[in-house]
């Protein structure tokens, strides 16, 4: 049955013209199922009553069910959503002072196996539909709408004030429903963010950050981790078909249409591995071909990981290099470690169903 929820505005207004219906409908239903949650067409008060019916009978509105909801001891939650039997994916919270961040998941594993990644290594199963990304925020604010202390907020406040791509999968690999999702945060009659409060995060698919600067330009995340080819190849494979060159001109390109005027990189600090004097230097020389804020991110442990994480004094060490070479430079608070949502730990359940050569396949699909 065709799920209300997997549309935009403008695919609704066009599919409601197929039914002989007037195109207005479309804002009025994604006012009621997006801005107000309701999603019981009854209560579609404005929607003639024949309509409603029509709807009841030939679509639904259906959110992924929530398996389980966890609070860790800092405030952050973690909803583990179900996708089908075998499959789930984990959505994040994340509260701050001044905002508060929704970390959302785009696919079921990941093919792109940077070797420091939980999700990477489960291997990929599939995309997520789009009423499965957009769905992950409507469960997250219903339930935290209920929850003591947010339950007094006017209901035009917002408890989810941003929300970063950055749970399990990459983004740019499920191009088209995660841009019909975004376009539904984005818009007023849905979610109302503004574009600067959305930021998608990449491992680097030069053709699809093209196609998004175009179609939906919001801000960007670069996943560097490497300031060289050689090691970037190694903990970032996607390099080997898009290396640092043609990334760092994709960013610039990039940025001629996005809402910010920086490319935030984001860079995973591995004791050892990328957080040498020496990398510190090669990242100063690298960055200053874009304009950028850098991320550090200490590593999140998982089992098996094979890695470790760089030392506080070599964090401080690496940040300090980079700020007096001029850069902006944050290092990532760790929230949410004692309930394995800290990034890169997002696990779900992944029934790896890929063989190499499919998820090539995948990533070629994007082009
Ligand atoms: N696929 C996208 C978005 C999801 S990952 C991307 O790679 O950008 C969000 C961020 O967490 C990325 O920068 C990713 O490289 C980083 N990350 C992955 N595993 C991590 C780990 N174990 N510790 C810290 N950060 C990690
Ligand atoms: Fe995929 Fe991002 Fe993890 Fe790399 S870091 S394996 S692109 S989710």
């Amino acid at each position: 049955m065709l799920n209300l929820l997997d549309f935009n505005q403008p695919q609704l207004a066009a599919w409601f013209a197929e039914q002989g219906e007037k195109p207005f409908r479309a804002k009025q239903l994604m006012r009621w199922m997006h801005r107000f949650g309701v999603h019981d067409f009854e209560r579609m008060t404005d929607i003639a009553k024949v309509l409603r019916d029509k709807l009841a009978r030939e679509t639904e509105i259906r959110l992924p069910q929530v398996q389980l909801e966890q609070v860790s001891n800092d405030g952050a939650r973690k909803w583990l959503i179900g996708t089908d039997t075998a499959n789930s994916i984990e959505t994040v919270f994340i509260p701050e002072d001044d905002r508060g961040t929704l970390c959302i998941s785009s696919q079921v594993g990941c093919a792109l196996e940077c070797t420091f990644c939980s999700t990477g290594r489960q291997g990929f199963n599939r995309n997520l539909s789009v009423s499965e990304i957009i769905g992950q925020l409507a469960i997250a604010n219903r339930s935290l709408r209920l929850e003591p202390g947010y339950d007094l907020l006017p209901a035009d406040e917002r408890i989810i004030s941003n929300v970063v791509m950055m749970g399990m999968g990459e983004p740019m690999a499920n191009y088209d429903n995660v841009v019909t999702a975004m376009q539904i945060m984005l818009d007023d009659n849905a979610y109302g963010l503004s574009r600067r409060r959305v930021t998608l995060s990449t491992s680097g698919l030069v053709p699809a950050m093209d196609r998004l600067k175009e179609d939906c330009p919001v801000a960007l995340a670069v996943s560097l981790h490497a300031p060289n080819d050689a090691l970037r190849d190694v903990i970032v494979p996607i390099n080997k078909k898009y290396p640092l060159k043609d990334l760092m001109a994709a960013c610039n390109r990039y940025l001629e249409k996005a809402p910010r005027d920086f490319v935030t990189f984001e860079y995973v600090m591995l004791d050892g591995v990328n957080d040498t004097l020496e990398h510190a230097q090669q990242l100063i020389a690298l960055l200053r071909q874009v304009p950028c804020k850098l991320n550090l991110i200490p590593f999140n442990p998982f089992p098996n990981s094979g890695y470790g994480t760089s030392k506080p004094h070599q964090i401080r060490v690496f940040r300090d290099m980079l700020m007096q070479a001029g850069y902006v430079v944050t290092v990532r608070k760790t929230r949410g470690e004692d309930i394995d949502a800290a990034c890169g730990q997002l696990a779900g359940k992944v029934l790896d169903k890929t063989k190499r050569s499919e998820k090539y396949i995948a990533i070629e699909a994007v082009e």
